[in-house]
């Protein structure tokens, strides 16, 4: 499979870029009552947190799932803000040796949050290590070499370690049950996301009006990191092009010219779709053979894309492999063929 230019962004792709970052930071909710949508799992955090506080504990270790860029890191930083506790970041793959994870565990401070993005790739070893830190507060040390090394068991502070992953099913379940709080992020409504769109242009000073802001909310692939990008997008557009400000009119020509069709799909949501409706009948085909045929990544494909044309109805995973659904064939005019092995 050719591997990709990793500078290439895709505009909608819901990964971030290194560049984005500090932008990000800038629109990031602070608080629990900034954060729009979500609303189950917020109550949930909500009872969790005003518990603790009142046991002057630390919080149960959370675990935050779902698609890439609904919030997951957002949330983490609410907690310790909420609990005017420290928050320390880092991930899965960042923590190569186990001296790595030692010198984190044991410089925490009493009842902060230990943020770990992507667990689903912590090197099963320090996933191993992570055990009795989470539930006893203990770290196994082996101090020395050979026959004369010995173990030592150090305390560590009590903390809130919280975890986030797009892919829950790839966590063993010892460490899952590690986990008291488990919150699942789902995709955010076209009025969720018109809210967000609101709340960043407020923040960034970009003037916007209602339907400007939903036009904008409609093609975010209900995931506020794409709707904050789409925004910026928008905003150069409106000032290069327009008057300056995005109204409905401002946001449809920008979002046209960036490709963003009216469901958000990108070029490679509209090849992923044509491309089972021409090559393989509609499916199903497995998602190996889906993958090499797009030269996509599996991971790409699984994580990023699948799991909103699924949400949306245009695709379906069955046991056999990928289907479109009949919503796909009316998106590119195409008459549904009429065969046993489709969904409709
Ligand atoms: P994840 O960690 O799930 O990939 P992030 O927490 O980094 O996603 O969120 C991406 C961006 O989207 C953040 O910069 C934040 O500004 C914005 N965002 C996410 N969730 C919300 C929300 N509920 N309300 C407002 N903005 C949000």
């Amino acid at each position: 499979m050719p591997s990709k230019d990793p500078n290439a962004e895709r505009l909608i792709s819901a990964t971030r870029s290194e560049e984005e970052d500090s932008f990000e930071l800038k629109l990031r909710p602070r608080k629990l009552s900034e954060f729009i949508g979500q609303s189950k799992a917020k109550e949930q955090l909500a009872i969790a947190l005003e518990a603790a506080k009142s046991r002057g504990e630390a919080v149960d270790h959370v675990l935050l799932f779902g698609p890439p860029g609904l919030g997951k890191t957002t949330l983490a930083s609410i907690i310790a803000i909420e609990l005017d506790v420290g928050f320390q970041q880092t991930s899965g793959p960042a923590l190569q040796i186990q001296g790595d994870l030692t010198a984190i565990l044991t410089n925490l401070r009493e009842k902060q949050v230990l943020f770990l993005d992507e667990i689903h790739r912590l090197q099963p070893v320090l996933e191993e290590k992570l055990y009795t830190a989470l539930e006893d507060y203990k770290l196994d040390i082996i101090i020395g070499q050979g026959p004369a090394a010995r173990t030592h068991v150090m305390e560590i502070r009590p903390f809130t370690f919280v975890a986030a992953t797009t892919r829950p099913g790839l966590l063993s379940s010892p460490l899952r049950s590690r986990f008291g709080i488990l919150l699942r992020l789902e995709f955010y409504t076209d009025d969720e996301l018109r809210f967000v769109v609101e709340r960043s242009a407020e923040v960034l000073n970009v003037p916007i009006d209602q339907d400007g802001a939903a036009e904008i909310a409609m093609r975010a692939r209900g995931t506020p990191r794409i709707a904050n990008r789409l925004l910026r997008r928008v905003r150069d557009f409106a000032q290069v092009r327009g008057s300056g400000v995005i109204d409905r009119p401002t946001a449809m020509q920008a979002l046209e010219m960036l490709e963003v069709d009216a469901h958000g799909f990108d070029d490679l949501d509209r090849r992923l779709l044509m491309t089972i409706i021409e090559k393989y009948d509609g499916g199903p085909v497995g998602l190996n053979t889906l993958a090499a045929t797009l030269a996509e990544e599996q991971d790409a494909l699984e994580e990023v894309y699948e799991p909103f044309l699924i949400q949306r109805g245009f695709l379906e995973r069955t046991p056999r492999g990928r289907m479109v659904t009949r919503a796909a064939y009316e998106h590119f005019n195409l008459p549904p063929p009429r065969r046993a092995n489709t969904l409709f």
